[in-house]
C-alpha cells in the first residue's frame, strides 16, 4: 500500500452435507438405487473446497521499482497492473490446483483500483478502493481457510528493500504493535490471527519474504527479486515470478496445516511514528491518544479490528475530504 499527501500512491462455501437417509422400508429398485448412492456417499465423503484470502500489493511484484510502475501515471503502469493481476491470477490457480474452490482478492496498492477486473475467473471477489475498517484484509473472516500475500514489500523500520514503508511512506516512519515494529505483513497477518486464519505464502523481494518469515512464522516464500537498493532490483521475468507463484502457493496450501495464526496478545499497543510533527501533535487531541514522543503517539486497541480501524483513520483522514 502507499498513500501520498492526498494523491494515493499506493460464500459462498460449497459445503456438500452429506443427507443421512434411513433405507428400512424402500423396496426394489428404488431401494437399491438409493443404497448404491448412500454406500458412494460413504465411500467419498463430502469434500469441502478451500477458501482462501490473497491480499495483493504491488511493490513487491517482479520487476516493480519506481513510481515509473507504481503510480497510475507512471511510463510502466499499465504494463505493471497486468503483471500484478497476474501474479494474483497465477497464486489463484495453484491455490485451486491444491483444492481451493473460494477466493476474495484485496486490491491493495495506492487507490486500491489496479487489478484488471475482466481477467479473473467468475468465481473471485475482488475488494477495491478504500477506506475500508480492515485496510488490506478486508473480508477476511473466520471462514476462510488460508491467506496469501501477493507483491508485499519490506518495512519502513527496514534499510533494505524495494520501496521500504509500511502503509504509507508519506506519513509514517514506524507502526508497532505491543512493542514490536511491524511490517504490513505482520499487521495483516494479525488480521488474519484474529479470525484464526493462517499466513501459509508471502511474494515479493528477498527482504520483504525474510522479513515476514521471520516476524509472522515459517509461511512459503516466493522470492521474486533481489533488493539492491530503494529503487533497483535484480528481477525474475514476469512469466518465471508466475511460475514461481503458482507452484509456491500449490504447496503452500498442501502444507497449511504446518502454519499456525499469527495472534496479537490484547490489549494491543499500537504506536505509530509520523514523518512530521504536527499529525502527532493534532492526533493527541483525541483523548484515546497519547504522546509518547515529538514525532510519537500511542494508542491502545481493545482488538485487532479497532487497531485497523484506527490506522486506516490516521492514514486516510483529512479535514478536507471530499464528498
Ligand atoms: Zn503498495
Amino acid at each position: 500500500m502507499n498513500h501520498d499527501s492526498g494523491v494515493v500512491l499506493e460464500t459462498m462455501r460449497h459445503e456438500q452435507r452429506a443427507v443421512r437417509r434411513g433405507g428400512r422400508v424402500l423396496l426394489g429398485c428404488v431401494a437399491m438405487a438409493l443404497g448404491a448412492i448412500s454406500i458412494a456417499s460413504a465411500q467419498q465423503p463430502a469434500r469441502k473446497g478451500l477458501k482462501v484470502y490473497i491480499s495483493a500489493d504491488m511493490e513487491g511484484v517482479a520487476g516493480a521499482v519506481s513510481a515509473d510502475q507504481l503510480l497510475s501515471t507512471g511510463f510502466e503502469y499499465d504494463r505493471f497492473r497486468g503483471y500484478m493481476t497476474d501474479e494474483v491470477l497465477a497464486a489463484i490457480s495453484g491455490a485451486r490446483d491444491a483444492g481451493a474452490t473460494t477466493f476474495v482478492v484485496s486490491d491493495s496498492h495506492g487507490n486500491g483500483e489496479n487489478l484488471i477486473l475482466d481477467r479473473f475467473p467468475a468465481d473471485v471477489t475482488i475488494i477495491r478502493s478504500w477506506p475500508r475498517p480492515l485496510g488490506m484484509m478486508e473480508g477476511i473472516d473466520s471462514t476462510f481457510d488460508a491467506v496469501i500475500f501477493i507483491g508485499y514489500h519490506a518495512s519502513t523500520s527496514n534499510s533494505a528493500g524495494v520501496r521500504a514503508h509500511t502503509f504509507s511512506s508519506a506519513l509514517l516512519t514506524e507502526v508497532a504493535v505491543n512493542g514490536v515494529a511491524m511490517p504490513e505483513s505482520g499487521i495483516n497477518a494479525s488480521i488474519a490471527g484474529a479470525f484464526g486464519v493462517p499466513v501459509i505464502m508471502v511474494s515479493g523481494d528477498n527482504v520483504a519474504v525474510a522479513e515476514a518469515q521471520h516476524l509472522i512464522g515459517p509461511m512459503s516464500g516466493a522470492v521474486v527479486k533481489r533488493a539492491i537498493s530503494f529503487e533497483a532490483t535484480a528481477t525474475m521475468t514476469p512469466a518465471a515470478a508466475q511460475a514461481l507463484i503458482r507452484q509456491t502457493a500449490r504447496a503452500a496450501l498442501g502444507r497449511r496445516g504446518e502454519v499456525k495464526p499469527f495472534v496479537q496478545r490484547a490489549p494491543m499497543q499500537l504506536d505509530v511514528t509520523f514523518k512530521n510533527y504536527r499529525p502527532a501533535e493534532l492526533m493527541t487531541y483525541l483523548p484515546a491518544v497519547t504522546r509518547t514522543s515529538s514525532h510519537g503517539i500511542r494508542f491502545m486497541a481493545h482488538d485487532i479490528v479497532e487497531l485497523s480501524r484506527f490506522l486506516e483513520f490516521v492514514t486516510s483522514y483529512e479535514a478536507g475530504l471530499q464528498p
